[in-house]
């Protein structure tokens, strides 16, 4: 067993080169030169670098006796020089892999093909470059494997990544069908249906066939290197035909992936993985959009203010992925003056030690719950399930607004269910529209309300089992004070606040639109989560149901309508959409609606989210004022020792302007005060007001990029 030769989890500031380039063509990466990489990897001051073994194309850098070499890099062991090289010059050498896309595996073993539900799926459509295979296959695995086995005895890697360890499609291969009913599945499902045991179990299988094919990839190289090994985790905040699941990356060292749109803000997905990952984060991003730094480049203010400073902020590592020239070229300037750049604004933060955020407002993150109702009853080989992962799932958009409605002023941070232990430790827990929860959470949400925890619960949550059984009221019913009545018939509805703290919240406005979207003219509009509830008696009803005019389904061979543009508010009721309820020493705030998943991009649903959010919050571990355009995450200094606040400017587009002045409320625990508080790096003294409970309060003239503080607790 040979040991790493660098920390490569010590290590913030990682390049990778991407080289996806077949060999069918003598001029294709003709002129590559590794040793020019190395001197341009240095010059950027990168710290780790990651390394083609193979690609999707299929063709290995090195002289695998198993597979096909790239003919265009001539006899040489690319993989071998690279890792020589950087080590070297000081830099970690970490190994990429590809799975599963393989080209050349594809057209040599037509049998070992993935065969997707949907023909014309993204990824393998016609139109497509990919050649897909299927993970369950055992050939394939084992051509796999047996690569793996090459690389990990013949090369010192420092840490060791796989690419691609995910279902581009729903597979329908030979040999899926056989698995599936050899585990006394029978036939795979032909319709997708999440109120289904038998669907559920389907999936439940994809989950677990991948993640058991991945153990023993890990294994093959824990077995030779004692090395970090991971996978990208890219995927996991997308939709359920990726399969990805807490048991795939229980067998990572650390968390990292490059997330693509929608979903590739930092802000969600980076406290997703600080909340989940063993030791640290990375945030894996193609800085020249996998095209190359020749013909494109983001700009250095984005990759810093975008993805390094925050995952500098979050203790994490930023990997800056650039795209090989057809020729084996690269951009000169890309690194030794844009990555430069971006590396210099990271280095004074790179003793900042990783570390779940503080997270008084804790979402709650659920994995299963990456799936649509909506879908139930479609046939699997339905074209809809091609855009499925791209497009935002109810259950991730309202994850995603309540992160967005808090991120400048509260602490807030991502849970999920490998934290149903620690939940005693959340000042309060948001549960954004979980639309499948097992018992084992269920049991889990009620003890901790019971004992003093806080829970604000919107939608679905708790209604549907991970096995596929729809009860017939919420499972958390008796927490939340109210029962399930069905679906609401109107489809785009309003709140209308009755608590005088949440009426003044929205004012001057006096219904906000809570499910839907009412200002549309597309036909209908487009149908949010809305449901009917029955509150108990003793339930104390916040916000009340308003109508648009005959249920807003009209058109105009009807007079199902009273506004051509929109839906706008018509009759209101006194069906509850906002209630709190007590339950034993903590208590509930349910939504009916989709309120928290509007306040990504409303600014009245925020507003009104945060009120609801501050009305069950006990005094929060730090506040900020003045400034939306800011994000705010802090970590604990040596237990209780201190608090450190990292304040970045995150505005909504940019170029940035230096933010507003910022108003700072740091709380001291119990029994301690704030000492002192210093800016981080230098050691600057920061003045403060010290409030009436050891607290602090100060002022900020604004920020540029991004300020440390430190607040250090004393005895009160
Ligand atoms: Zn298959």
């Amino acid at each position: 067993l040979r040991r790493a030769a660098f920390d490569y989890l010590a290590c913030r500031r990682h390049v990778l080169l991407d080289m996806h380039v077949p060999d069918w063509d003598e001029r294709l990466l003709r002129d590559f030169d590794p040793v020019a990489m190395a001197a341009l990897y240095r010059r950027a001051g990168a710290e780790a670098v990651m390394l083609y073994c193979n690609s999707h194309v299929g063709l290995c850098y090195w002289p695998t006796r198993v597979g096909a070499v790239h003919g265009g890099i001539g006899g040489r062991d690319l993989v071998g020089e690279a890792v020589r090289l950087a080590h070297e010059d000081g830099m970690a050498a970490c190994a990429y892999y590809s799975l599963n896309f393989n080209n050349w595996a594809y057209h040599e073993h037509p049998d070992w093909r993935l065969a997707p539900a949907v023909p014309d799926v993204q990824f393998s459509a016609p139109t497509s470059k990919y050649g897909l295979c299927c993970p369950n296959n055992p050939g394939f695995h084992e051509f796999e494997l047996e690569q793996v086995r090459e690389l990990a005895s013949g090369y010192d890697f420092d840490a060791f990544f796989f690419d691609m360890m995910f279902w581009p499609a729903v597979c329908v291969c030979d040999r899926c069908r056989s698995r599936w009913r050899e585990e006394g599945g029978g036939e795979i499902p032909s319709v997708v249906d999440w109120f289904s045991p038998e669907w559920c179990a389907f999936q439940a299988a994809r989950e677990r066939w991948l993640a058991e094919r991945f153990a023993e990839l890990v294994k093959e190289v824990k077995s030779r290197l004692e090395i970090p090994v991971f996978l990208n985790a890219g995927m996991i905040q997308t939709g359920w035909i990726h399969g990805q699941s807490h048991a795939l990356l229980d067998h990572n060292d650390l968390l990292g992936g490059d997330p693509t749109e929608p979903d590739d803000s930092a802000l969600a997905y980076g406290l997703l993985l600080a909340g989940l990952t063993p030791t640290t984060l990375q945030f894996m991003y193609a800085f020249s959009g996998y095209i190359g730094g020749a013909g494109y480049l983001r700009s250095v203010e984005e990759q810093q203010l975008r993805y390094a400073l925050p995952l500098a902020a979050l203790g994490g590592q930023y990997m800056a992925i650039d795209a090989v020239e057809p020729n084996g070229g690269v951009n000169p300037a890309a690194y030794e003056v844009d990555l430069a750049q971006v590396f210099t604004a990271m280095e004074p933060y790179g003793e900042l030690a990783p570390g779940r955020p503080v997270g008084d407002v804790s979402v709650y993150w659920s994995l299963p719950s990456q799936v649509d109702f909506a879908e139930n009853g479609t046939p699997l080989s339905d074209p809809s399930f091609s855009a499925l992962s791209q497009s935002p799932l109810p259950h991730g958009e309202a994850v995603l607004g309540v992160v967005e409605a808090a991120r400048a002023c509260l602490p807030v941070g991502v849970v999920t269910r490998k934290d149903l232990g620690r939940l005693g430790d959340c000042p309060l827990v948001v549960l954004p529209n979980v639309l499948r929860m097992d018992e084992e959470e269920v049991a889990a949400v009620r003890e901790y309300v019971a004992g003093g925890g806080r829970v604000v619960a919107s939608g679905y949550t708790s209604l549907v089992g991970t096995d596929g059984v729809r009860h017939d009221d919420f499972r958390l019913a008796d927490v939340f004070g109210c029962h399930f009545d069905g679906i609401e018939e109107a489809g785009i509805s309003y709140a209308r606040p009755r608590d005088e703290l949440l009426a003044e919240s929205i004012t001057p406005l006096t219904r906000v639109p809570f499910a839907g979207e009412p200002a549309t003219i597309d036909p209908g509009g487009r149908r949010g989560t809305s449901i009917a509830v029955v509150a108990d008696d003793d339930t104390e009803v916040l916000a009340t149901l308003t109508r648009p005019y005959a249920e807003g389904r009209g058109t105009k061979g009807d007079r199902a309508w009273a506004s051509i543009h929109a839906t706008p508010p018509f009759e209101d009721t006194d069906q509850p959409v906002v209630v709190r309820h007590r339950f034993g020493k903590g208590e509930a705030v349910y939504l009916a609606g989709d309120l928290d998943a509007r306040a990504a991009e409303s600014a009245a649903a925020r507003r009104l989210m945060l009120a609801i959010l501050r009305s069950v919050l006990p005094e929060p571990s730090f506040e900020v004022d003045g400034d939306p355009g800011v994000w705010a995450i802090g970590h604990r200094l040596d237990g209780a020792g201190g608090l450190r606040l990292a304040l970045l400017n995150y505005p909504g587009c940019l170029p940035a302007r230096r933010s507003g002045r910022l108003r700072v409320a740091i709380a001291a625990p119990a029994g301690k005060r704030i000492a002192r508080i210093a800016r981080f790096p230098s050691g600057a003294r920061v003045d403060f007001e010290p409030n009436g409970s050891g607290g602090a309060d100060l002022e900020l003239d604004g920020i540029d990029r991004i300020a440390v503080l430190e607040a250090l607790f004393a005895e009160a």
